[in-house]
């Protein structure tokens, strides 16, 4: 069972919790999705808010490391724990792999602002390579087959067409293919390499969409930066309202250290360094400004 400590004042709905891994499966490659028991963390999460995760008794690495909510899961009606996935590429994600059911896990969360409320247009969710745990939770969430949060969020409409354009390099990359395979969600697959779906980048499914007959009103966007930049880009051009999710590396993860800042476009012209972990990690595509 997990035990709670309040975080200091910044962020008063996060606690730091002594959570359990309950399974940890491998999804594709280099991927893995990981359970964990944590009903403090998982009855207050929202779609598109993160939490940090660290290994106890170590200080190597000594600081947490922040991951996406892919899900929550539920015993006996209520929410007890939360599913991430992550791709293992440095020292606290090889570390993870190793984990198995019964390690004990430090987590601090909810963090960050989560995606706004979907609205009742076209959504279009694009996700690049790992950028993809967000968006199942916002789907389920959007097709009202679940709610997170407490109270739980009540959505003022909902989609009348929801896409998850899904890019990876090659098809062994492609991870969660089966939750992310529910009515109502229409699911595009690109691969860099032609091995499966589209051959081409990601935004170009969302170029096709912005020219089909059911253009998406909004979009949603994570993944690696050149392609969030990308479909930036495409958005700010075609008029289509967007939200991006950036994946800055940072420290703490509640707005204390401000190792996660970003520039930022004001509404005067000006702009101004935000932390991603407080203000973000979502922000309107049209303020951010990507350095080359
Ligand atoms: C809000 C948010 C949500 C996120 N959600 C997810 C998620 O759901 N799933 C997920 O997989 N990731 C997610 N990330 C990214 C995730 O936090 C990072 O992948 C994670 O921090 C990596 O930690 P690590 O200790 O394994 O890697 P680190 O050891 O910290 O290494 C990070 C990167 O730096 C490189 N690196 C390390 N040392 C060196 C060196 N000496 N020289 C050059 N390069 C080096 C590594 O190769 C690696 O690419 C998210 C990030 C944010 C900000």
């Amino acid at each position: 069972m997990s035990s709670e400590t309040t975080l200091p004042g910044l962020v008063p709905t996060a606690r730091q919790v002594s959570a359990v891994v309950v399974e940890q499966e491998k999804l594709a490659t280099n991927t893995y999705r990981l359970r964990l028991k944590c009903p403090e963390l998982a009855q207050q999460i929202r779609p598109g808010q993160f939490f940090m995760v660290k290994e106890p008794g170590t200080n190597d690495p000594l600081l947490g490391r922040p991951f996406a909510l892919f899900d929550t899961y539920e015993e006996d009606g209520l929410s007890v724990g939360i599913d991430f996935g992550y791709v293992s590429i440095g020292k606290l994600t090889n570390l993870m792999t190793h984990w198995s059911a019964g390690d004990p896990v430090q987590v601090w969360g909810p963090l960050g602002n989560g995606f706004p409320e979907p609205g009742d247009g076209h959504l279009m969710m694009v996700a690049g390579g790992i950028g993809q745990t967000p968006f199942l939770a916002v789907a389920r969430e959007s097709l009202g087959l679940k709610s997170y949060g407490n109270p739980p969020r009540e959505l003022t409409g909902r989609p009348s067409k929801l896409t998850l354009a899904y890019g990876v390099r090659s098809k062994d990359y492609l991870a969660g293919i089966e939750q992310f395979t529910m009515e109502g969600l229409d699911l595009q697959i690109a691969t860099d390499d032609g091995s499966f779906g589209h051959h081409g980048f990601v935004p170009e499914l969302l170029q096709n969409a912005i020219h089909s007959d059911t253009p998406p009103d909004k979009v949603y966007c994570c993944g690696p930066e050149p392609m969030m930049e990308a479909v930036q880009k495409i958005c700010l051009q075609e008029k289509v309202a967007c939200w991006l999710s950036l994946e800055s590396p940072m420290a703490c993860g509640f707005g204390a250290c401000f190792s996660c800042v970003v520039p930022v476009r004001q509404a005067d012209g000006s702009w101004d360094y935000k932390r991603s972990c407080v203000e973000g990690p979502v922000f309107p595509a049209e303020t951010l400004i990507f350095e080359d």
